[in-house]
């Protein structure tokens, strides 16, 4: 595998950051769109940040990847080995991160049956899709906005439920697919229909810096890198460590943060001031609220976890106010200084 780009070195960027490492914590936030101009580092802070997490203990010869400890999420084959009381064996695997590339059937998504055998053998064999490559790890989608609706809402469904259904040509299939769903879209390539938007737990913009001093930091930090991959990981080893060990202990302690009735309370304040449609935006707040908390190792849910991720967690949501054109960054903005003061 060749060398990954530090996360930590990624320069700004600080909401994308934050959004998959919210994501990484609690898959169950939904997914994450990343809008913004080409060349602005999108799939990079995705692969660093799957690059720095732990491997992770898989079964041998499953073709899903499966934690052999982890027998609710485990597919047919590993339940089966399990319950025949067969010892399975494991080895340590990378996080995946699986490129959903432009153009992708719904086949080569879901799987398909796998005609050389169908023809061959005569026999109705299950030939695996990206979903199940995906399993707990990373999809990323490049320009979610030109895939077909019918796709995405397939992948937003999946990524959901966690599990793959796949019921045609004589097959009935159903195997784990948990993955963090990564959309990035260019603005400039036509929207996503507001439906499939909203379905989305979170949304970040990414801009070019424009301030000249991060501008320098973007090429110095990428000239390093190039010329001394190693040396230049090495150089951002402790800092990445520091993110890391931030994810792992997260993860384990999301289930004692709190979420006290006054950050409940603010959350829905927040929503009905910003007229979001459904109840999604404040269980999206909400999550991604507690996994922020559980990234610093916080108790419970304060304003200041709430603020933080009311952004990209809400301002996707909003529906077009036509008394008010300013954009939707700036009436998020601008209704949580009205509530929690500035
Ligand atoms: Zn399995």
């Amino acid at each position: 595998m060749s060398v990954q780009f530090p996360f930590s070195a990624i320069v700004g960027q600080d909401e994308m950051k934050l959004a998959i490492l919210i994501a990484a914590v609690d898959p169950s936030v939904g997914g994450v769109l990343v809008f913004g101009d080409r060349g602005t580092g999108k799939s990079t802070a995705v692969r660093a940040l799957a690059a720095m997490l732990p491997k992770m203990r898989a079964v041998i010869g499953c073709r899903y990847h499966c934690d052999p400890e982890a027998s609710g999420s485990a597919c047919e084959d590993c339940k089966a080995l399990k319950l025949a009381g067969t010892a399975v064996k494991s080895h340590l695997i990378p996080v995946p991160v699986v490129d959903l590339p432009l153009g992708a059937t719904e086949d080569r998504v879901v799987g398909a049956l796998d005609l050389e055998r169908a023809l061959s053998q005569g026999v109705k064999a299950y030939e695996p899709g990206l979903l199940a490559r995906a399993n707990r790890g990373f999809l990323y989608i490049d320009e979610v906005n030109l895939l077909e609706d019918h796709l995405v809402d397939l992948l937003i469904d999946v990524a959901a439920s966690g599990e793959n259904v796949v019921e045609r040509e004589g097959l009935s299939v159903r195997h784990p697919a948990r993955f963090v769903l990564v959309g990035s879209g260019n603005p400039e390539e036509g929207e996503l229909r507001p439906q499939l938007l909203d379905r989305f737990g979170l949304s970040v913009e990414v801009k070019t810096p424009t301030d000249l001093p991060s501008r320098i930091e973007v090429v110095r930090r990428r000239d390093q890198f190039e010329r001394d991959p190693a040396g230049f990981t090495e150089k951002w080893k402790k800092e990445d460590e520091r993110v890391r060990r931030s994810i792992v202990k997260g993860k384990s302690h999301i289930s004692e943060v709190a979420v006290p009735d006054a950050a409940l309370e603010r959350a829905a304040q927040l929503c009905m001031a910003l007229g979001t449609d459904g109840l999604r935006g404040e269980l999206t707040l909400i999550r991604a609220a507690r996994a922020l908390a559980a990234l610093q190792g916080a108790a419970a849910v304060t304003d200041e976890h709430l603020k933080r991720v009311a952004p990209p967690a809400l301002r996707h949501r909003l529906r077009r106010n036509p008394l008010d054109d300013a954009g939707s960054t700036v009436r998020v903005d601008r209704a949580v200084a009205e509530l929690f003061g500035a």
